[in-house]
């Protein structure tokens, strides 16, 4: 095979799933809801479906979706797009972060992403013929030092590669940090690459804050975000672009040679949900963070340090208490000896020695499946 796919083999989440599947473990490592979207978003699939909504759909996505999106980004961002230029809907975000990095990296080029880092950004980084520079987020709380962002920039850089709220650390960014990125990226006229797939889920009262609405960030942000997250449909694929005219017309030239078009059916009912009132987002997230609370108090309790976090779907803890310091041996043996199955950290790294002790658990699980998983722990 190519030289661009050495060293990415298969990803860790087929992995651990299929692990989960041949041990009947509780899996608590890909991150997927275990219980699916509103009800309305559903049946306006299937409605869709049967009202012959199958063919392609317009490359940059369906008009209502587009303006769904931009109605979305007013309403909680007090963002303004232009649903005919400045949207485009993807396969998931998956298909944006690669698109942006193909529209925007040359070969040679580096590309600063925060690490540990979601593990498509290093395939998108290699097909793309980039070259990826970490800048860690380091334990025990997991901040971004903007000295070490800074240090990072070389007159190669292109791209900065953001994701917050942070897969897997579950950091938000604050505002100090948001406006260092934004310093370093104009000082030398970076493009950013800013995936925000978990901005509504944010707890104990903070709220996300998209990159794009600090001055001078508007002509050079790559937005992304997902349905899959928000609406718990995570199999759906549909994601979207959002930015200045120019920066969406080349992330739209890389994709319609990827996909051309994504998911017909799925795009009308993601509008519909985009508009679902307040209550809805206010409930995902009061539900989300109780069940970080069950996970986070349980896994103390069974002696691991806790990272508990301000955003997304997955709890971080550091093994050593429990007397063990290799991540991946412990995800390995885990199955087996629990019946539980987690994600080790330090595929998420570049220089593997931070992330080695470090565990990641998904809490987007019934309360009674968290419950069982603790329950199970106590095996360990
Ligand atoms: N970015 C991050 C940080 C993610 O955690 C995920 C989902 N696991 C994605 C992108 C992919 O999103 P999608 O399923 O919409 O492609
Ligand atoms: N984004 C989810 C996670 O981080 C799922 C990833 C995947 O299956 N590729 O677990």
């Amino acid at each position: 095979h190519a030289v661009r796919l050495d060293g990415l083999g298969t990803t860790i989440f087929a992995e651990m799933s299929a692990l989960a599947v041949a041990t009947g473990s509780v899996n608590l490592g890909q991150g997927f809801p275990d219980t699916d979207g509103p009800d309305s978003l559903l049946e306006d699939a299937i409605a869709a479906i049967r009202a012959g909504a199958n063919q392609y759909p317009p490359a940059r996505g369906i008009p209502a979706l587009r303006q769904a999106i931009v109605d979305h980004q007013k309403r909680f961002y007090d963002l303004s797009y232009d649903p005919d230029t400045q949207v485009l809907v993807t396969t998931g975000a998956t298909e944006a972060v690669a698109a942006a990095l193909l529209a925007f990296v040359e070969p040679g080029d580096e590309v600063i992403a925060l690490e540990p880092y979601y593990d498509s950004y290093a395939a998108g980084i290699a097909f793309a013929g980039g070259r990826r520079v970490p800048v860690t987020l380091r334990a025990p709380d997991y901040r971004l030092d903007l000295d070490e962002l800074r240090a990072a920039v070389t007159p190669r850089t292109k791209v900065l590669l953001i994701n917050s709220p942070h897969n897997p650390t579950g950091t938000v960014l604050t505002d100090d940090e948001l406006r260092g990125i934004c310093a370093v990226a104009i000082e030398h006229d970076l493009v950013v690459i800013t995936d925000e797939v978990y901005e509504h889920l944010v707890y104990d009262g903070l709220r996300h804050t998209p990159l794009a609405s600090y001055d001078g960030m508007a002509e050079r942000t790559v937005s992304i975000s997902s349905a899959g997250k928000t609406f718990s449909v995570t199999g759906w694929k549909i994601g979207w672009v959002t930015g200045a005219p120019e920066v969406v017309t080349a992330v739209t030239t890389a994709k319609q040679f990827l996909t051309f078009t994504s998911g017909a059916p799925f795009q009308p009912a993601v509008a519909n949900a985009l508009a679902l009132g307040n209550e809805y987002f206010d409930a995902l997230r009061a539900d989300l963070q109780s069940r970080r609370d069950l996970l986070c108090d349980g896994l103390a309790a069974l002696g691991f340090e806790v990272h508990r976090p301000a955003g997304t779907y997955f709890v971080t803890t550091d093994i050593r208490p429990l007397g063990h310091t290799d991540g991946i041996a412990f995800c390995r043996m885990l199955p087996e000896r629990a019946g539980v199955v987690a994600i080790p950290h330090q595929v998420f790294y570049d220089n593997p020695d931070p992330g080695r002790p470090l565990v990641r658990w998904a809490f987007c699980k019934q309360p009674q499946i968290l419950q069982e998983a603790l329950t199970r722990l106590q095996n360990l």
